[in-house]
Formats: C-alpha cells, structure tokens, sequence
C-alpha cells in the first residue's frame, strides 16, 4: 500500500472521454490498495483559450483578475475528473487550490507555493476518499487567487507529493518516459528507466520538455521520486531519483541535449585590462539578458576576443548593447551568428570517467564538425556548432555514446 500522488496533463483530459479513461486508471490504482490523491491541468487547450479572452479586453490584463480567470480551467477538469470517479464506484472529492489552501506569495502568473495544509486531504484518504486537486492554482495571504506559471501543475503535484510524504509522485503525460535525445531526431532514442534529477535538470533545461523546470528542482529539493509515465498506455515510464547508487553500471552518458534557440555574439579587439568582462557583461545583464556560454580568449597584442551567447530573442538588443560598449572601451568589432545550435552530453557517470570530452570531440571531428564554443560543468559536456551540422551531431553523439537502441527494438 502506497500514497501515491499522480498527474495528469491537458492532453491526458482533453475531453469527457479522456476524463473517464483517467478514472478507469485511478480506479485500478485505488482497487490495488493505494491510496490516491490526483492533480490534474485544465483541458488542453482551456488556458490559452481564457487569456485570448482577456486579451479581447486588453494587452495588458491586470494579473490579479488574470488569475481569478486562468484558474477556472482547472476547477472545471477536477469536478469532471471526481464525477467520472464517483460514477464508476470511487469515492472521490475535488478541492480548488483555495480549498486546500494552498499558501502561495502573492506574484501574479508565477507564483511560489510557500506552504500547503494537507489536513482535509489527509482526512479524505483516511475516509477512503480519492482527493481531486487543481493543479496550477494557490491562494496568497489575502485570499487572492494565484497561479504557478505555465505548465505549473506539474509543481502542484510535486509539492502535494513533499507535503503528504507521498511514496511517489507520478506524471502521466503524452510521452512514455524521458528518453536519451529526442526520438525526433534519433529514431534509435531509448527510454530511460532512471535518471538523477540533476541530470534531468541538464536535459530539460536543454531542451527536453517533458516537464516543468521547477516542478524538478522541487522534487530534488524534497526528495520526491517522481515518475514520468504515458498517461493511456502500460509500462514503467522513467523514476527520477535522487540515487547515483547504480551509476556504475549505467552507461556514462545518459543522454544528449541539444537547443537551437540561442546566438552567438562576439566583441574583438577588446583592449585587455581588468575589469572589461563586466564593462561588456555588465550592461546585458542591466537588460535583463541572460547570457548562457561565454569564452574569453588569451590576449596577444594586448586585446582579447570576447564571445558569448544569449537567447535567440534577445540577440538585436544584445547586440546593440554590445556595439555601444564596443565604441566606448575602443573594441574593434562586434559580430554575431544567429546559425548556431548547442549539443551537450549529460551524465553523472562523467563523475567517474576521464576522457569523456575528448570522446565527444572525437565524435565530431569524424564528422567534420567544427565546434566553435566549448563549456563543461561535472555532468555536462556543451559545444555550439554550425546549426546545419545539429542532427548529424546528436546522432553521431548517440552513437558513439552506446545509447543507439539494439537493432530491432527502435520504436
Ligand atoms: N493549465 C496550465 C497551463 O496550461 C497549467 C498546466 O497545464 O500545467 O499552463
Ligand atoms: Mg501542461
């Protein structure tokens, strides 16, 4: 027997007959004697929905009454998900955010949940009762709606998970599990049984959205294993875990990330004094842009390169910033690369084994790929390279990583 909190997404109750496939889930779940608290998104589609409709009335819809809107997709899956339940013999309550008390700060969009009252679901369990909860939703001090930011019910799920000791916290999502690059891509892509959250934290960041960021830096925080799993389909998904236990056998790698979504912005000539990486960073970071890698050359006739990258988005303010300060330290040039992507090999086998990067970089150079930036952390190792050359990066990678699924077992 086991409290076992689990997720569903937008897609995974996308109608009334989806709604009635959950409760057949949850039913057998609960006819196994485990006890059940579920969290489910609005329909798919439903958010967007209602802030196209505020945004009918405004561009700017004022955040407070945003929320008071947004959070209805969510009240109206967690009765359907309780009727469903009840219809089929299952005991079952639904509580908005509000109802549980769900204690977030009071930031509008993006909420932070501060602390949860898990007496009243408690209480439903020990009745019998499968507890229904709105994801995505919390309540501040002065009793106003709040809500956690996109895809934030994956965080409500974690954070009932840590508040109730839950044994596992379990996502049913679209995909069956967290796989080592994106079958997209590589068509011999393998699910994962396990991967740490530190690892997952690498490859979401990366790229893989399987899950919302914070819902797993909460869950590494609180220790909360969690599942990913296919919401209408049998097998065991992918357990993220705190436990490096069994990374001795694991492959060194476990998968590769990769992201197109960045650019490369380069000042040259930049005369090689103390303090010129903050005279160029300073006045992007005053800008609010975030800047990714950077790699500062070694100076030779006293000037330096200076490279570094930023978000796609904001590569023209980027820029412009960086030709101003480039007039005013009396830098050469400035030059930038939209045409460029980042392919990192994550693992926390890394740990253990030497010659990993040079391994990847051998991997490339058989291909003929230049790689322009390098940066590596303990379990990471990241390049940019030529944007072209991408899918045939990430799969010569995944070759030469072990990761290709056996012959005849690619899905
Ligand atoms: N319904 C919210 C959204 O679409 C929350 C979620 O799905 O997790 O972002
Ligand atoms: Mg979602």
């Amino acid at each position: 027997m086991a409290l076992i909190v689990q997720k569903f997404g937008g897609t995974s109750v996308g109608s009334v007959e989806r709604i009635e496939q959950v409760a057949a889930k949850v039913k057998k779940f609960r006819d196994n004697g485990d006890d059940i608290v579920v969290v489910v998104s609005a329909m798919s589609g439903e958010t967007n929905r209602l802030i196209d409709l505020a945004k009918q009335i405004s561009d700017q819809p004022v955040p407070r009454e945003l929320d008071v809107m947004v959070s209805t997709g969510e009240q109206v899956t967690i009765a359907l998900l309780a009727m469903a339940l009840i219809k089929v013999g299952v005991p079952a309550v639904s509580y908005t955010g509000n109802q549980v008390r769900i204690h977030t700060d009071s930031a509008h969009g993006k909420a932070r949940i501060l602390q949860i009252d898990a007496q009243n679901i408690r209480r439903d369990l020990e009745a019998g009762r499968v507890v229904v909860v709105a994801g995505f939703q919390g309540v501040d001090e002065q009793g106003n709606i709040t809500t956690l930011g996109r895809g934030g019910s994956d965080t409500t799920g974690v954070a009932l998970a840590a508040a109730l000791k839950a044994d596992e916290c379990q996502i049913y999502t679209d995909v069956d599990g967290v796989y080592t690059t994106d079958p997209r891509v590589v068509a011999k892509a393998q699910r994962l049984d396990r991967i740490t959250f530190e690892e997952m934290l690498e490859m979401a960041s990366l790229g893989s959205k399987v899950l919302q960021i914070r819902a797993v830096e909460f869950a590494g925080k609180y220790s909360v294993p969690l599942r990913v799993l296919h919401s209408f389909q049998e097998g065991p998904g992918t357990l993220i875990t705190l436990d490096e236990e069994d990374s001795m056998e694991q492959p060194i790698i476990s998968g590769i990330a990769f992201n197109r979504d960045e650019a490369k912005l380069t000042i040259r000539g930049v005369p090689d004094t103390p303090g010129v990486a903050f005279k160029i960073l300073g006045p992007i970071s005053s800008a609010n842009v975030e800047v990714d890698m950077i790699v500062q050359n070694v100076a030779h006739d006293n000037t330096t390169d200076f490279t570094f990258t930023v978000h796609r988005n904001d590569y023209q303010n980027g820029l412009q910033i960086l030709e101003s300060t480039a007039r005013e330290i009396g830098a050469r040039e400035v030059i930038g690369d939209t045409d460029i992507a980042k392919v990192s090999i994550v693992g926390v086998g890394m740990r253990s084994h030497a010659g990993v990067a040079s391994r990847m970089f051998e991997a490339l150079a058989k291909e003929n790929i230049n790689i322009q930036m390098i940066s590596t952390s303990e379990i990471k190792v990241s390049v940019v390279i030529e944007e072209k050359y991408l899918e045939l990066a990430v799969r010569a990678l995944h070759t030469a990583f072990e990761l290709d699924a056996p012959a005849g077992t690619a899905e």
